[in-house]
């Protein structure tokens, strides 16, 4: 039989997880034909894009050049057979939900729409059909573990890098620079994820991306340090059974799986384990009281509603502050947990109240900066 040609909308092709996702187009050129691209401010990129892929639905930035299409019709267009959403920040949910209205496959790498209207989504997914694979390596490690199971997990267990401050006293936390917060060990990222990742925020918001896309409650997921990245996470099953998935610290590898799911396929680009120089595998329990962004997380996620949309805007809001070096790396934890408890939430919102929540936590927090100063 042959095989059909899987026509993707890659959305947020100029970033990180977009430019991996076409290295990986660009490695199996038989299986896959980019139709349409969007970008947000990297037009110059996008551009060289366009001319490589030639997709035939065209391409458009955020700032609104291109061909016609928005993000939301190229994800929901009838002639693709999957949305890439790897957009940044809020960008992200208009495209997934539209995507997931039109019973779209979306390789979802964007965590920020299920944290802020995962309810939202998911429902929606549910009700037209649409299957959301997670491009994430945490929750693709999930996925992969659960692949063939029929009873439900016990246990989530998200791993965790640890970031570069791991091992730094939390005196010394204060004073690191945007610079030293960038240099992530063992994963190659955006700014916003890297921060995130120093920070702890980062699996914050995974946590609540698994309770979604697992319909997992918040308490029966962990989160376990693992420096090396080599276990991308770990599925707990009643009888005590642990299953991992392991692999090099590679995003190559998830988005490969999305795109060809369910079938494994060799690519001469993807990088294999060393298994003659892989020595130990560390794991221990987060340090909650370094990383209180861990905590804040899972407490906008227990109380629910606009919390989680709360949480994520306010973080956008201080990194972006952090990284232009307004404020320190301990101000993001200090001023996004003063959002919070300023937070007049709604329990059951729209997307509309989830929107407005957006933009309220996002002028607090630069109010409470600009107050520091
Ligand atoms: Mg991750």
């Amino acid at each position: 039989m042959e095989r059909s040609v899987k026509r993707l909308a890659v959305l947020g092709s100029t970033g990180s997880i977009g430019q991996q996702t076409l290295a990986v187009v660009r490695a199996l050129p038989q299986r896959f034909r980019v139709v349409a691209l969007a970008a947000g401010g990297n037009t110059a990129l996008l551009k060289q894009q366009v001319s490589e892929f030639q997709p035939e639905l065209g391409y458009c930035t955020a700032g609104g050049e291109g061909t016609g299409l928005s993000l939301e019709e190229m994800a929901a267009y009838p002639g693709v057979d999957v949305a890439v959403i790897a957009t940044a920040g809020k960008a992200g949910l208009a495209p997934v939900l539209a995507a997931a209205r039109a019973g779209k496959t979306i390789a979802l790498a964007n965590k920020e729409a299920l944290v802020m209207a995962g309810g939202i989504i998911i429902a929606e997914a549910e009700r037209r059909g649409a299957k959301i694979l997670p491009v994430d390596s945490e929750h693709s490690a999930i996925w992969q573990c659960l692949l063939g199971e029929v009873s439900a997990p016990e246990r989530l267990i998200l791993t965790a890098s640890g970031g570069p401050f791991r091992r730094y006293p939390a005196a010394r936390l204060t004073k690191v620079t945007a610079a030293q917060a960038l240099r992530h060990p063992s994963w190659k990222m955006g700014k916003k994820v890297t921060i995130d990742s120093a920070t702890l925020m980062n699996k914050g918001l995974e946590i609540i991306e698994a309770h979604w896309l697992f319909r997992m409650p918040l308490e029966r997921i962990r989160v376990l340090v693992h420096p090396q990245s080599i276990v991308h996470s770990l599925v707990e099953f009643a009888d005590g059974s642990v299953k991992a998935q392991l692999g090099c610290p590679d995003m190559r590898l998830p988005i490969q799986f999305a795109l060809t799911y369910p079938e494994r396929v060799a690519s001469p680009e993807l990088p294999r384990l060393d298994w003659d120089s892989l020595k130990t595998l560390d794991f221990e329990p987060p340090d909650g009281g370094k990383f209180p962004c861990l905590g804040l997380a899972r407490e906008a996620a227990r109380l629910g509603g606009t919390f989680p949309a709360v949480l994520g805007a306010a973080d956008e809001a201080a990194v972006a502050l952090f990284l232009d070096g307004k404020i320190g790396f301990m101000d993001i934890p200090r001023l996004v947990g003063k959002v919070l408890a300023q937070h007049q939430f709604t329990a059951e919102p729209d997307i509309e109240d989830i929107m407005a929540a957006d933009g309220w936590a996002r002028r607090c927090l630069l109010e409470l900066a600009g107050g520091k100063r």
